[in-house]
């Protein structure tokens, strides 16, 4: 069964443009310099997996015309993957069923603190989520709509981040781990996308020369940049890449398989 994969977001942590309207270096009458925040959705037959959830997650999932959530994956604990969650409610709603979501140990913790009300009856409002921490390799879905996945924990900055590797295509939004290139399941893939907030180093993410370095390494067949700040204009970073990598822009499919 075919499966594919859309960009919800490929915005840094405040987007593009900013909340007062900054555009940075971004040509505002270009549509793809519009970012909202990083989060991905996969999507095989009826089985509809979130990797994050940002806090545009709303109007991310209206956009794509996402209708069903099976289940969500995080990548680690910040407030620009994960402050979406409650956003979920309506999904609990229609099908009367919790939504399992699933990450690292650090990462559950620092949810079930900020939103304990998600997780266990502490209000008025029913909990609409159940946690499972991620180990290793796990599958979510059933029979032909399955898909399986391999983690690998990478640094970044000063917590972690999980990268997912499902369908030929490796996930890695927030990362400055170049370790990550020895991991032999990186090798042969598809797709890779890859964390490239600037052009200047920084102590969290990949900056462009580190994900084009990651890319020579690796040698997917083809490699998106994502977690774009406000000064990487769509254009203009594209003419500054080698054949096989290009930006993200909100709603790119990409078909695996
Ligand atoms: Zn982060």
């Amino acid at each position: 069964m075919k499966s594919s994969l859309i960009i919800l977001g490929c915005g840094s942590s405040i987007g593009v443009p900013r909340i007062d309207g900054f555009w940075g270096k971004c040509n505002k009458k270009n549509k793809k310099n519009i970012r909202t925040r990083c989060s991905a959705a996969i999507i095989k037959g009826s089985n509809s997996i979130l990797i994050d959830t940002s806090p545009d997650i709303k109007n991310q999932l209206f956009s794509n015309k996402i209708k069903n959530i099976s289940s969500v994956i995080f990548t680690h604990e910040h407030a620009d993957q994960t402050n979406g969650l409650f956003e979920l409610r309506p999904f609990y709603w229609k099908n009367n069923k919790k939504i399992n979501v699933y990450g690292n140990k650090k990462t559950i913790k620092a949810l079930k603190r900020r939103d304990s009300y998600l997780f266990k009856k502490t209000t008025d409002y029913p909990p609409i989520v159940t946690a499972k921490i991620i180990h290793s390799n796990f599958s979510l879905g059933q029979s032909r709509e399955k898909i399986y996945f391999k983690t690998i924990n990478s640094k970044h900055g000063k917590t972690n981040s999980l990268v997912y590797i499902f369908e030929q295509t490796a996930y890695i939004s927030d990362c400055n781990d170049l370790s990550i290139i020895k991991n032999k399941n990186l090798y042969n893939l598809k797709y890779l996308i890859i964390d490239c907030l600037k052009l200047e180093t920084h102590p969290s993410h990949f900056n462009l020369d580190e994900a084009l370095y990651v890319h020579k390494q690796l040698r997917p067949k083809k490699t998106i940049l994502t977690n774009l700040h406000h000064d990487l204009d769509y254009n203009k970073l594209l003419k500054k890449l080698p054949k096989g990598v290009v930006p993200a822009y909100d709603g790119l499919k990409l078909n695996l398989y």
